[in-house]
């Protein structure tokens, strides 16, 4: 039975969070003289440390109440804070699977934490029974899922089945999301005390520069997040940034459009170009190819100023080509026939 106190570091547990001036009085009418801020000026004053607007807009858009939504700066916050809470330096574990994205070993590194790495199946899913065991570890508290995965660019089946068995955090990174055609997670956070579902605006919302990521999940795990989260972690200049783009639905929608146009366009042209030996379908913004010599490619590419991202590490000989506009695509296109 998954039951949070037991998941949860006893620190934070027991944690009496900074009450800042905006936390203890929160109108917007009055005179105020509670946070020696300076008077004057455009950007004098501290912005709103809980983002109530940015949270009720996303709270239409994703059909989901506000309690349940936690906003940091960006993804990296979101993974790091995850750490904090939930996994005691030096002691505990956490889980995820390789090949994904990055950030989960470097985070667990910085907080000392012991990161199991468990290989996907040739067909980049997981394999249940080789985890199944890793579930009995009291250590283990947190598992991290990226689906659609990054870099291979699938979505992640069965994940319902590790949320029923594993008493621990699942934290599924749905970065790409808003490129599938396969729902989120979010929907089902009522039925998953145990789901942390984290997703961005540094993607399809097109607004990696201003850092925005977000944490879906039960109110007693947001209230978590909120307890151990820097007073005013999201500056009023990324809320402004956001809550822009979000009133604007329509122009998403149309660049999102042809972002997976574009995609259907080059996992086409791809297929006939000598030097890849195989296109890997993908539910996200991004491709990932075989070539003969992924180094030499890369390299090749490099030379005709078109950058990607070599994944060899990762996956042998494989190339992670993100979508791009119509004439980056065709310059890519061009670049890789001269090889
Ligand atoms: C790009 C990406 C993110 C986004 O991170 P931000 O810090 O929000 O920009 C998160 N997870 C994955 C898997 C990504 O590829």
């Amino acid at each position: 039975m998954f039951e949070l106190k037991n998941i949860v570091r006893k620190n934070i547990l027991e944690l009496k969070p900074y009450s800042s001036a905006r936390d203890e009085f929160s109108g917007s009418d009055g005179v105020f003289l509670d946070a020696n801020e300076n008077p004057f000026g455009a950007l004098n004053r501290y912005p709103d440390p809980y983002q109530k607007d940015l949270k009720q807009k996303l709270s239409v858009i994703k059909s989901i109440a506000t309690e349940n939504i936690f906003i940091g700066n960006g993804s990296d916050e979101v993974i790091d804070l995850a750490f904090r809470i939930f996994c005691k330096p030096g002691k505990d574990k956490a889980l995820t699977f390789t090949p994904s994205y990055g950030m989960y070993e470097v985070s667990a590194d910085i907080n000392e934490v012991e990161l199991i790495k468990i290989p996907l199946d040739d067909t980049f899913q997981i394999d249940f029974n080789s985890i199944k065991t890793y579930f009995l570890d009291e250590k283990l508290k947190l598992l991290f899922i990226c689906s659609p995965n990054n870099p291979t660019g699938n979505t992640i089946n069965h994940i319902e089945l590790i949320l029923q068995q594993f008493d621990g955090i699942v934290m599924v990174d749905e970065a790409y999301i808003d490129f599938s055609r396969n729902e989120s997670l979010i929907s089902k956070i009522k039925m998953y005390p145990n789901l942390i579902v984290a997703q961005t605006f540094s993607k399809a919302w097109g607004l990696a520069a201003v850092r925005v990521g977000v944490a879906y999940a039960d109110d007693k795990i947001i209230n978590l997040f909120n307890k151990v989260k820097a007073p005013y972690n999201v500056s009023e200049l990324n809320q402004k940034a956001v809550l822009k783009v979000m009133d604007n639905i329509s122009d998403f929608e149309k660049v999102l459009a042809i972002i997976l146009e574009q995609k259907l366009c080059l996992e086409k042209a791809l297929k006939s170009v000598k030097v890849i030996k195989k296109v890997y379908s993908s539910d996200a913004n991004f491709i990932l190819v075989e070539t003969e010599n992924a180094e030499h490619i890369y390299n090749q590419l490099v030379a005709q100023k078109v950058i990607t991202r070599n994944r060899h590490s990762l996956v042998k000989n494989c190339i992670r080509i993100t979508v791009g506009t119509p004439e980056e695509n065709q310059k890519l296109l061009n670049a890789l026939n001269k090889i």
